[in-house]
């Protein structure tokens, strides 16, 4: 068992397929790193991958997330699902939905039960403004092509004052017909997103908004959820508000990132990053590495963004972008 100094157990590791996208989200591409900067990446192969997998699992991992970037455009994406789908162990992933209808067969096969994926408008000419790309109509046809096939499916939505805050209601409306989970992500500052404390919506602001409008419940929460869940009465889905800002969980974490070139970060926010891959292709035993890794967690957090200061100056933020850490 991977356990860290405020005795956190660690079981569920998300890694990281390629930092390329074929979307180009505000929150989520930096908007300042060189050209090439992607391209010179030293990836895991997927066999590395598997091995580097194998190890996580004999230290207690028993859930592997996949994401990027965009997890489906690695050309061996499908390889590496099918490499991972022979452990006993839940296979999930998050995906912008765009190739969702090429991996249905590979999914099932993979015995993947829920996928994650990203929408943040309900309007297709904004979906376009904050993705840079029109793929609206295809995301939409394959969520309903996952519940068509029995997978569970939760929506991600970051949610930006001014941008798509004023979607929140009918986002919730959705789950009234439709067996999904809309998440509300409250927007996280990482390197190049120009992120600013203003364009916080935040989850009191959000359940407030939504109270105004509709009778819902509380659900159970698991003490690993990331996610607080609720249900409209009567309604079909659920709604869940993640609210890393304002009222962090990292309490019950039990998550772990890989990014797609190796390297093993302890929190989404850490400064540091212990290098597994080339341990691994020098042959050397990548135990105590990561032993070391989540022994050395920060209580929260990463240890940095419950600093004002870099709240206030994120360009003092040493991090990656999401987009190259894999969210
Ligand atoms: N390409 C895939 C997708 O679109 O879901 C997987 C990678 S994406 C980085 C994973 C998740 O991170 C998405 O749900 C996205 O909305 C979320 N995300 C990215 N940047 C974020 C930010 N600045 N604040 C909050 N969530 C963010």
């Amino acid at each position: 068992m991977l356990t860290d100094q405020f005795n956190r157990n660690h079981n569920y590791l998300r890694i990281s397929l390629t930092d390329k996208c074929n979307l180009r989200c505000t929150y989520c591409n930096p908007v300042d790193l060189p050209k090439g900067y992607f391209s010179n990446c030293n990836k895991m192969t997927a066999d590395e991958i598997d091995q580097i997998a194998s190890v996580f699992i004999r230290l207690g991992v028993n859930k592997i997330r996949l994401t990027g970037g965009e997890p489906l455009v690695r050309k061996d994406a499908k390889d590496i699902i099918r490499r991972l789908s022979k452990y006993s162990i839940e296979i999930t992933i998050t995906t912008n939905g765009v190739f969702i209808h090429e991996f249905l067969d590979v999914f099932q096969q993979a015995g993947i039960k829920s996928v994650n994926v990203s929408l943040d408008s309900l309007n297709r000419s904004k979906n376009k403004l904050i993705t840079g790309r029109d793929e609206f109509d295809i995301v939409l046809q394959n969520i309903q092509l996952l519940l068509d096939h029995g997978f569970q499916v939760k929506i991600n939505t970051v949610v930006m004052k001014g941008i798509n805050d004023s979607e929140i209601l009918e986002f919730v409306e959705w789950t009234k017909n439709t067996a999904l989970q809309v998440r509300f992500i409250e927007f996280m500052p990482f390197k190049g997103n120009h992120w600013m404390d203003k364009d916080i919506f935040s989850h009191d602001e959000m359940l407030h908004l939504i109270a105004s409008q509709f009778e819902f419940d509380t659900l159970f929460n698991d003490k690993h959820d990331t996610a607080r869940k609720y249900k409209v009465r009567g309604y079909q889905g659920t709604f869940a508000i993640i609210s890393t800002m304002t009222k962090p969980f990292c309490n019950g974490c039990n998550r772990m990132r890989l990014t797609t070139d190796g390297k093993m970060k302890n929190c989404l926010f850490s400064q540091t990053e212990v290098d597994i891959l080339s341990a691994l292709r020098r042959q050397e035993d990548i135990v105590p590495l990561i032993k070391q890794c989540i022994w050395d967690k920060h209580e929260s957090l990463g240890g940095q963004l419950n600093n004002q200061d870099l709240l206030d100056d994120t360009s003092k933020i040493q991090n990656r972008s999401m987009i190259h850490i894999g969210g």
